[in-house]
């Protein structure tokens, strides 16, 4: 068996519900899903490092992050200055790779050889780190074409759905209008996500609908509602 997962499709569902059962599990710990900084927590629950380093282009392109399974490691490019700037950002980059850790990483297989690598000093170790580019821009202007795409597209999916899980954005919603960029930037700074991050989930998930190249915000039409409470 790989450390790392061979594809497979998930359909959207089973994304949201295994970023659901990540929050689920972390209460009642120290690091109890609270917003903003839940990425972060994330990481601390699941035991994994996080590191900012110098990470080299790769086909002429910035790469945000990366992860060694092995390691359990987690790597941020500290030459992208919007990583250090922007918490949304950053946040949502951090949450990526939780999803790459959920998703795609075979994570007895990855400890097996964290063991392994412990006994003898001697064993050489082929990690292959996720490269993680720029991705949320890159897919909001393409549709993923190929399997490597559709394995980025599905670790920013779980961590949309982990930085903002329908539950949490209810009780965010109470007393707003979703229909007014003031109220969105103030459930935005709530959670410390990036203002596209929360305008596409809140269109995929139906609540509200922006016209491409338009400011104006509506009312979506497939509002759900008491079906979503996780705890
Ligand atoms: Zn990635």
């Amino acid at each position: 068996m790989s450390v790392i997962k061979p594809y497979q499709f998930l359909p959207k569902e089973k994304i949201e519900h295994l970023a659901n059962d990540l929050l689920r599990r972390m209460e009642g710990t120290p690091t109890f899903p609270n917003w903003p900084g839940v990425a972060e927590r994330a990481v601390d629950f699941l035991d994994l490092g996080m590191v900012w380093e110098k990470i080299p282009h790769q086909d002429g392109r910035p790469v945000a992050a990366r992860i060694y399974p092995t390691q359990r490691l987690i790597e941020i490019n500290e030459d992208i200055p919007k990583l250090q700037q922007d918490f949304g950002f950053a946040e949502s980059t951090i949450a990526h790779e939780v999803g790459h850790w959920i998703l795609h990483i075979n994570q007895d297989e990855a400890d097996g050889i964290v063991e392994q690598l412990e006994l003898s000093l001697d064993c050489v170790t082929t990690e292959q780190p996720f490269l993680c580019r720029d991705v949320g821009e890159r897919i909001a202007l393409n549709s993923p074409q190929t399997q490597a795409d559709w394995i980025e597209w599905q670790a920013q999916y779980f961590a949309s759905c982990l930085l903002m899980p329908q539950y949490k954005l209810e009780e965010e919603r109470r007393g707003r209008d979703l229909t007014k960029w003031s109220h969105l930037y103030a459930i935005q700074k709530d959670l410390g996500v990036t203002i596209s991050n929360l305008t596409n989930r809140l269109q995929d998930l139906g609540w509200i609908y922006i016209p491409k190249g338009s400011k104006q915000i509506y009312p979506g039409n497939t509002v759900r509602h008491g079906q979503t409470k996780i705890f």
